[in-house]
């Protein structure tokens, strides 16, 4: 087998029940390749997804998929976008081409082949499509193709259906939410696109009554396979087809693009996400964020969180390991400030020194440094993807443009006086030194008010146990995974 390496992800928020990678890492052993295709959870804010993006372009990503609930952003952020991106006025798919972001849309085609694998019969009528969100142009777009002539769309928010019946013109309807089920006798294919049905409470999205025996129900969702909607087709012995064949067609341009290889037949694909635990979503990893000012604890803080089990990642040492012999960054420092690398290993001190001298400097160093530290935080993420908790320890975490989202940040604190103390013990400190550190971080108040829970670590290393037990329990109770941790044996 010949080896390589291709680098692709899939970005959105929530990401953890994504069958994507599952599906790369299946479609990489049948072609032989050493692929790495990662779920990474962003934001929903502009930053966050912008720095994500540009983080995988410098670190040799070929290609994301994007869901929600960035699909428009990820048009905004490309250099260019396909004409089929532009139509559908959405991407879930951005190839990465040496410095160049290029949108596309596969959603469309991925509902028109899942249609014509299910339905090859059909062709075309009226339709109905339920839900005006981000995944409906994509499928007026792929019925449209079908050879649908007239297609009506209904959304609880009429606006929406309004919206997006204008951008598509004059055979597309908005209909009233009210008013669907009487067009149901008039439908050739009724797709549901909302995201009714994913939990066992939900309404349906339209009553089946009164739909001719040839009509042809869709519903995009996959997970559960057959929803209480799909479920009124069967009973009714419609013909029916879920979100399984379309997550497995968007999927393979992707594939073929980014790791240069042939997917295969949809059919394997799907019939291995059917296996039995694979298609149910894996169970939330709680991502807790632990920070805090220079000397408040956080080293140790974070010790006693790993006495749970939960790995840790911190920040300076992924730094540390950047900087030190046949670290990545050596060579970026070297070639800027080449006093400042002796024998392979960076100098902190003198790089601190020339970075004080200018301000600019600091832009330089998040634009080159950075993007690597992240690296370092993602293959870390990647190697712990299935521990319940992980903890990110990172110093300047609400300074820095971090915008991962936490299920909690912890911050150590302790008083001032005790944090003078514990700095300037510390080799090579001065005063001096410490103010000016100080004075590029956040007042301690602010960073306290942002904390979901805080350690304070002034009265030593037992007590901060208690705390970080007592938050544990706290978590425990709201995220029941946390039980599956190698929790320590306390004395009662
Ligand atoms: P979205 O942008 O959040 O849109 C959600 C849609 O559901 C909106 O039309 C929304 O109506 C409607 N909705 C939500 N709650 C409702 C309720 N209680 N009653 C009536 N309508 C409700 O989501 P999306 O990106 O379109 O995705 C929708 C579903 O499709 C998701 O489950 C997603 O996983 C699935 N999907 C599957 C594939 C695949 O490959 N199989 C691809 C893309 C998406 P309002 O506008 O009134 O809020």
């Amino acid at each position: 087998m010949v080896k390589s390496r291709f680098k692709a992800a899939v970005i959105g928020a929530p990401i953890a029940h994504s069958l994507s990678p599952r599906l790369f890492a299946f479609w990489c052993e049948r072609a032989g390749i050493d692929g790495d295709y990662r779920a990474i959870e962003t934001a929903d804010d502009d930053t966050a997804f912008t720095e994500t993006i540009k983080g995988l372009l410098a670190a040799g990503y070929r290609g994301v998929n994007i869901t929600l609930p960035h699909k428009l952003r990820a048009l905004q952020i490309a250099n260019e976008i396909t004409p089929r991106a532009r139509a559908i006025g959405a991407a879930n798919m951005l190839r990465l081409w040496r410095d160049r972001i290029i949108a596309d849309n596969s959603d469309a085609e991925g509902f028109l082949k899942a249609l014509q694998f299910h339905a090859p019969e059909f062709s075309g009528g009226a339709a109905l499509v339920l839900g005006a969100g981000g995944a409906a142009p994509a499928t007026i777009w792929a019925l449209r193709e079908a050879g649908c002539s007239y297609i009506y769309i209904t959304n609880r928010t009429r606006a929406r259906a309004e919206t997006l019946a204008r951008r598509f013109g004059s055979n597309v309807e908005p209909v009233g939410w009210e008013e669907r089920g009487k067009l149901v006798p008039y439908a050739d294919i009724i797709v549901n696109t909302t995201a009714l049905g994913l939990k066992p409470q939900d309404d349906l999205p339209v009553s089946l009554e009164g739909a001719r025996d040839e009509t042809i129900i869709a519903d995009i969702v996959y997970e559960p396979s057959l929803t209480p909607f799909l479920m009124q087709a069967k009973k009714q012995g419609l013909k029916y087809f879920n979100g399984l064949a379309m997550l497995v067609f968007q999927a393979m341009p992707g594939f073929h693009q980014w790791f240069g290889a042939e997917p295969g037949p949809a059919e394997e694909a799907m019939a291995f996400l059917q296996k039995k635990n694979l298609a149910k979503p894996k169970t939330k990893q709680i991502v807790l964020g632990l920070t805090g000012s220079i000397g408040m604890g956080k080293t140790t803080t974070a010790k006693l969180f790993g006495q749970y089990g939960i790995p840790v990642w911190d920040a300076d040492s992924a730094v540390h390991r950047l900087y030190g012999k046949g670290g990545k960054a050596v060579s970026i420092i070297a070639a800027r400030f080449p006093e400042c690398v002796k024998e392979g290993v960076v100098d902190r001190d003198c790089l601190s020194a020339r970075l004080a001298e200018n301000a600019s400097l600091l832009l330089w160093l998040e634009e080159n440094i950075h993007p690597l530290v992240y690296e370092d935080q993602q293959a870390f993420m990647a190697a712990h993807e299935q521990a319940p908790a992980i903890l990110l320890d990172i110093p300047l975490l609400f300074e820095s443009k971090n915008k991962r989202q936490f299920d909690a940040i912890i911050v150590c604190t302790a008083p001032e006086d005790v944090r003078r103390k514990r700095v300037l013990a510390r080799k090579g400190m001065s005063a001096q030194k410490l103010e000016t550190i100080l004075s590029r971080q956040l007042a301690e108040e602010e960073r306290l008010a942002r904390a979901d829970f805080v350690v304070r670590t002034d009265k030593g290393i037992e007590d901060a146990g208690q705390q970080v037990a007592k938050i544990m329990g706290e978590m425990a109770v709201k995220y029941p995974q946390l039980a599956a941790l190698d929790w320590p044996q306390r004395d009662k």
